[in-house]
Formats: C-alpha cells, structure tokens, sequence
C-alpha cells in the first residue's frame, strides 16, 4: 500500500463546489488503495481578509495574535473537507497542528518546524481513515499557535511526506504544473514533464510561484518526490520534482524566469579602500533586506561606482540607509531606478555545457536589449535589464533556447 499526500491551495478548496470537486478527487485516489493524507490551505482570499481585520483595530497586531487569527482559515477548510469526505462515507478524521504535534519555534508569522509527533497520524491512517491535516499553522513549545508564513501550507504538506516517509506528495493548484516560463507572457511556454530539485529551487527563488521556496528545500533534504498538478483538470498531466537524472543535463536551459519586483540603487564617486563594501551592507542586512546582485565598478581615480539590487518593497528602506552611509563615508551621490527587470535562465545542463551565457547575451544584443547587471550561479544567469524589456526578453531567451526550433542550437561545448 502507497502513503502519498496530498495538498489543495487557497484556489482549489476556494468555494463549497470547489472542497466537493476535492472531496471527490481524493474518493477516487483512496479508491486505488492508497493510504491519504490531505493538507489544506485557507479557502482564497481568506488569509488575506483575516489579515486585512486584524489591520482595521490596529496599527501594529501582535504577532501573537496574528498567529492566533490567521491560523482559523486552515481550520476551516480542514473541517468543511473532513466533512464532505464523511458525507460521501469516507472515514476522516480532521487534524490541526497543536494535535499533530507540529512544533515550531516561536517566530509567530514566519516560524520554522523543529519535529512533528506521527503517532496520531500513523493510528488513524492505520484505522483506514482519510487524514485531514490544516496546513499553514504550528505550535510553539509554550504551546503558542504560530504560522509558517505566507504560501506555506506546501511546507507542512512536504513536511508532512517526509516525517511519515510518504511514497509522494502531491501539490494540487490551479496550474496543471511547472512550466518553461509564465504563459502569460511566453505563449509558447510548455509544461515540463521533470525537474531536479535544485532547478526548482532557482525557479521558486526567481519568482515562479508554483511552489513555496522552503517546501522545496525540505523535499531536497528529504528526498520528497514532488508532484505538482492541477486540481481542475481530470488528466495525468503534472510536473515531477525529484533528484537530478542523467538525461536533465541534455537541456541546457528548463525555463526562463522574470522578475518585475526589483530596484536598483547605485552609489557613485565611492572611495576605493578596504572596508567599505562592508560599511554599506552592514546596516542593509541588520535591517533584514536582503541584497540580490551587487556591481563594483573598477576606478581609474581611485574611486568607485557601487550598484546592488534589492526588492522593490525594501527601496525605500534601503535608500534611507545608503543615503546616511553615501554622506558619512563622502560618497559623491546616491541614484536609484525604483524598477528594474530580472531575467534569468535556469538549467543543471549549464554545468556540463559551455558557451550558455555567451548566448544568452547573444540574444539580448540582437534584440536591442541592454544588459545592466550580471550574475550567475552553477545551473542560473540572471541579468538585470530595463523593466520595460522585461517580457520582450523573457520571450526571446525562451525562442533561443527552449522555442521549437531551438532543440538542436547548443553552443561549442
Ligand atoms: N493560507 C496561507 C496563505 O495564504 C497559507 C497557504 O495558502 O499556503 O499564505
Ligand atoms: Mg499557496
């Protein structure tokens, strides 16, 4: 018998129709004799209006409280679904965190899991139940409600896998999987069949938001096969998220990703001397924005030019600090760009193939594009262009690499 579990977001379990469409999909799969575990998210939009209650009588919620509010939305679903699957006859039993023994630390809002207690879990599949989990919340060891963080009810799905060792975990949403690019954007843009984790991890990071950045490092630690499908559509379909496999590192590139939500913030005129670099960022990270690229110019006079990126909620934190740093180490000025585009390429075939950012540059220069800013990593090259190029090279890095024609384009490897 498989132990697989399952997970519905906000959009899947989002009206009553919807949890019975749900309630229906998990009759047919405890049909083929599988041993079920079923985490769910608020119903859509639910978090956001407890959130939005909780702003109307104050200024500055408690976090506490936060935790004590937000966590009712997973409470919801977790009940209603329990309750169809009854209805229909299926045995289920409904679980929330503090039951499943999920703890956490104590950082209400953004709190990470230490261990979940299987006991309960594991008596209650053996009695042939359906297992409804809310997903979403944990308990402190004061035994405190926390939750996990936006997006993260994939987290305590993966979790979840791994603490039961679950022969999968699939993530049901309202995208029939992981894809070379947005569709939105990429018409051409097709559903990948596999995905190493480490890819996914890179995409997840850029900005597609298929799947919460830290459920896919759990499932990378644990060795959780992912499955992310669609909860409308009745067909196979999905995309896999495992460990790397020989034939991944034949595609050079498995999708582009755009990033729209960045800024750009440039020191001019800074003196060239030891320190420096760490005078600026010093201030930048103890107030917990995190800096994506940083560019040092070279200098002839002995001084420098210093451009980083940071995400377009920080821009206005981050200046205040610059600009305090630029006038105490008598930097000439401080510019700023309030938005700017990251494209980046993604793909493990780029540690075994040459020439993939030559190319990648290639394409941008024959479209006209200017690149800004550059880096990369082992299987990623990210580079910052004007925002208003954004899509323009989002498509044509897809049409090079990953567009019909591009199958037999490889560079001199
Ligand atoms: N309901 C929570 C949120 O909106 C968790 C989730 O949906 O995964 O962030
Ligand atoms: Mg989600």
């Amino acid at each position: 018998m498989r132990l697989v579990v399952h997970k519905y977001g906000g959009t899947s379990v989002g009206s009553i129709e919807r949890i019975k469409a749900v309630a229906e999909r998990v009759r047919h799969a405890r049909a083929l004799g599988d041993q079920l575990v079923v985490v769910v998210s608020a119903m859509a939009g639910e978090t956001n209006r407890l959130f939005a209650l909780a702003e109307q009588l104050s200024d500055v919620p408690h976090p506490r409280e936060t935790d004590v509010l937000v966590a009712t939305g997973e409470q919801v679903s977790a009940a209603l679904l329990a309750i169809r699957l009854q209805a229909l006859g299926m045995p289920t039993v409904s679980f929330l965190a503090h039951q499943l023994k999920i703890v956490t630390d104590s950082r209400h809002g953004g709190a990470r899991i230490r261990s979940i207690d299987c006991s309960r879990l594991r008596s209650a599949l053996d009695e042939g139940n359906i297992a409804v989990v809310a997903g979403y919340q944990g308990v402190d060891p004061e035994g405190d409600i926390t939750t996990l963080g936006r997006g993260a009810s994939d987290l305590t799905a993966v979790a979840v896998a791994a603490a039961l060792k679950a022969d999968a975990c699939e993530i049901y949403t309202d995208v029939d999987g992981v894809y070379t690019a947005d569709p939105n954007i990429c018409p051409e843009a097709r559903r990948l069949e596999r995905i190493s984790y480490d890819e996914m991890l890179e995409m997840a990071g850029l900005g597609a938001k298929v799947l919460q950045l830290r459920s896919v490092e759990l499932a990378r630690r644990f060795n959780v096969p992912l499955l992310v499908r669609s909860s409308f559509t009745n067909g196979e379909g999905g995309t896999w998220v495992g460990q790397e496999e020989k034939a991944m590192e034949d595609v050079l590139v498995s999708g582009v990703t755009l990033d729209q939500n960045q800024s750009k913030i440039t020191l001019t005129g800074v003196a060239d001397r030891a320190g420096l670099a760490a005078r600026i960022f010093g201030p930048i990270a103890d107030a917990g924005i995190v800096v994506d690229m940083i560019i040092q110019n070279a200098s002839a006079d002995g001084r420098t030019d210093l451009t980083f990126t940071a995400a377009r909620g920080d821009l206005r934190r981050a200046l205040e600090l610059v600009r305090i740093v630029a006038a105490e180490i008598g930097a000439a000025g401080v510019r700023h760009e309030e938005q700017v585009a990251k494209v980046s390429i993604v793909g493990v075939g780029m540690r075994t193939h040459a020439g993939v950012a030559a190319k990648m540059f290639a394409v941008l220069a024959a479209e006209g594009i200017n690149i800004e800013m550059i880096a990369t990593s082992e299987i990623k090259v990210s580079v910052v262009v004007n925002s208003k190029y954004g899509e323009l090279a989002m498509r044509a890095l897809h049409d090079a690499f990953l567009g019909r024609e591009a199958g037999a384009a490889k560079p001199d490897a």
